[in-house]
């Protein structure tokens, strides 16, 4: 770096932000203190553009009016740490720019403090430049600095803010749980850490709070919340982080409506306090709806639903037996080629369906059916209309599911192919839903077992307790996710409160009593002394800031994310340790090379 002779701050104070100056403030003494944003030197005259969190304001250095603070100035570049002392000036007419908050003024600098240099930034911080990922990452601290960077975080901090406001609003408590803890029970890997004064032993970083909240419950503390930190270690598919945050929270003596009653005011607030409008009513509809309507369990509702036309074609054998026919109704497609249908076809194809993209050979076949789905859905003349069945065999537990998914995701995949005709996909249109009454249990074909749709925790319909173990598939679960756009924002569920029961969901399981006890020995033995009914949920508060951001990424709102390999590469983390770290806990490394 070239050498610059800097100043110190001294007692130095800033009288005002970069983002502050108006035209009233002509005339004023001010000192500002930021980064050297832009640098334009005319010869006689340098101006700087001078930027802080708050904004830019522009610095006029003039030869002719201070010398010496002009002579500093030559010596600046981009992103240097500076203080200007000098007076407000309005701008003329003609130099006015509309394009920042403090356009209309400029400051006549004329005593400046060099604070501190700066090498050439990785990557130019205008907005414009597109930048590696990689490269963003290993620099994240220019990077932060960057206008939709600043954005982010500070909407980030807005909404976190609007968060504690509408939960303490409503009389939660903010507490926190451990992160030195054991397994928890939302099935990803845990992240472990070796204790060294009990070699051979470890704690588990928590998935969730799921378990410490409910003793919260037990423990007397009826509504409970904390915005934290969860760790698994999944295989990182995309757009997942190794460590996640959570808005949190518990309540006793709930039902299910209580909880929507106190998640939809905190929704509000918080797209409120990201500056977005939306809808004041959440709708909800169930599990077996959303599949039915949208073959999605966390449906988009900015696109409309499907229809299942079966009912309207007996006989026909355009599915399989006893299986949805599926109409998929996308708007303003106007006319496809050959070419852009075989495209959508072959899509659905590779997914187990048979589409009937053709709709004049359907009109033909069909023209009474046709008539009464278009009766069904009343498409207009622009949209697209076709038909899916289901092509392969019937089997596995539940094939209509199988087949439900495929034509959601066929109907996605059209949805968002054409979005430049229909622009119903709008990131800036913010649609909620609850879907609600989950299956209780999924079968796992691999290990050939039921698991908990949810986790283990959640209760039974009270109507389908006794079919716990004689008729799992047929358990709905006191469970709701909150979905925005097509994303799981958050699940939860009512709990178990009663031992009794959580003994019969674990047997339904396939947990031994042995292994229930070893892993949530110590929450059973809380269930008998004096449980309440209780229940909660957990929103992911990454995805809704990216949302509400317009982002497509978490990483956009998270300041310090890990890469999709779990690498910091900042600080380049996860790294080798010390042999001497190793023999203090006791552990012998044994890595394949
Ligand atoms: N702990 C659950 C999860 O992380 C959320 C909940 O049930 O409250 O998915």
């Amino acid at each position: 770096m070239a050498e610059v002779k800097l100043d110190f701050l001294g007692d130095l104070r800033r009288t005002h932000t970069c983002g502050e100056l108006r035209a009233d403030d002509a005339g004023k003494r001010v000192i500002l203190m930021g980064w050297v944003h832009r640098r334009r030197d005319l010869g006689g005259v340098i101006f700087i553009h001078l930027r802080d969190r708050y904004g830019v304001t522009q610095l006029v250095f003039d030869e002719s009016k201070n010398l010496e603070a002009h002579r500093r100035a030559q010596e600046l570049s981009s992103e240097y740490v500076i203080a200007a002392e000098g007076t407000v000036s309005l701008r003329s007419a003609e130099t006015v720019n509309p394009s920042i908050v403090t356009g209309e003024v400029e400051v006549a600098v004329d005593k400046l403090w060099i604070l501190n240099e700066s090498r050439t930034p990785p990557f130019p911080l205008e907005e414009s430049v597109d930048v590696k990922e990689e490269t963003r990452l290993k620099y994240r601290y220019v990077d932060l600095r960057r206008p939709h960077m600043q954005r982010n975080i500070i909407m980030r901090s807005k909404i976190t803010f609007a968060v504690r406001q509408a939960l303490y609003a409503q009389d939660f408590l903010e507490i926190e749980t451990p992160f030195m803890t054991r397994s928890t029970p939302e099935g990803a890997r845990d992240y472990l850490v070796p204790s060294r004064v009990q070699p051979g032993n470890f704690y588990a970083l928590p998935q969730s709070p799921q378990i410490f909240k409910q003793l919260l419950m037990v423990g007397g503390y009826e509504r409970y919340f904390q915005i934290v930190r969860c760790f698994r270690d999944e295989d990182l598919r995309a757009d997942r982080q190794p460590e996640f945050t959570q808005i949190d929270l518990e309540m006793s003596f709930a039902q299910q409506e209580t909880i929507y009653q106190v998640i939809e005011p905190l929704v509000f607030a918080v797209c409120e306090a990201a500056g977005k409008s939306v809808a004041l009513e959440i709708p909800r509809i169930t599990y077996a709806e959303a599949m039915r309507s949208y073959g999605s369990d966390k449906p988009d509702l900015r696109i409309p639903p499907f229809h299942c036309v079966e009912d309207l074609f007996p006989g026909a054998g355009l599915t399989g037996e006893g299986l949805p026919l599926v109409a998929i109704h996308v708007p303003k497609v106007g006319q496809l080629s050959r070419k852009e249908r075989d495209e959508f076809k072959a899509y659905g194809q590779e997914r187990g369906l048979r589409v009937y993209d053709d709709v004049k050979r359907l009109e033909r076949d069909y023209p009474e059916q046709l008539a009464k789905v278009r009766e069904r859905i009343r498409p207009a003349d622009e949209d697209l209309l076709i038909l899916a069945g289901w092509a392969g065999e019937k089997k596995g537990v539940l094939p209509e599911n199988t087949l439900l998914l495929a034509a959601g995701q066929l109907r996605l995949f059209i949805a968002q192919k054409y979005n430049d005709r229909h622009k119903l996909l709008d990131p800036d249109v913010f649609k909620f839903l609850w879907v609600i009454d989950f299956p209780m249990f999924e079968w796992d074909e691999d290990d050939q077992r039921w698991n908990a749709a949810h986790h283990p925790f959640t209760s039974v319909h009270d109507e389908d307790l006794d079919k716990l173990t004689s008729d799992p598939a047929h358990c709905r679960a006191k469970s709701y996710d909150l979905v925005l756009n097509g994303v799981e924002l958050g699940s939860g569920s009512i709990r178990i409160h009663r031992r009794d029961v959580q003994t019969t969901v674990f047997a339904a399981l396939g947990f031994s009593e042995e292994e229930a006890k070893r892993r949530f020995g110590f929450l059973l033995e809380a269930l008998e002394f004096g449980a309440p009914p209780h229940g909660g949920i957990a929103l992911g508060l990454d995805r809704l800031v990216m949302l509400l951001a317009g982002e497509q990424s978490i990483r956009e709102v998270i300041p310090f994310p890990k890469t999709a390999k779990g690498t910091d590469l900042m600080c380049e983390a996860p790294s080798p340790i010390p042999d001497r770290q190793l023999r203090e806990l006791g552990i012998r490394l044994n890595v394949p090379q």
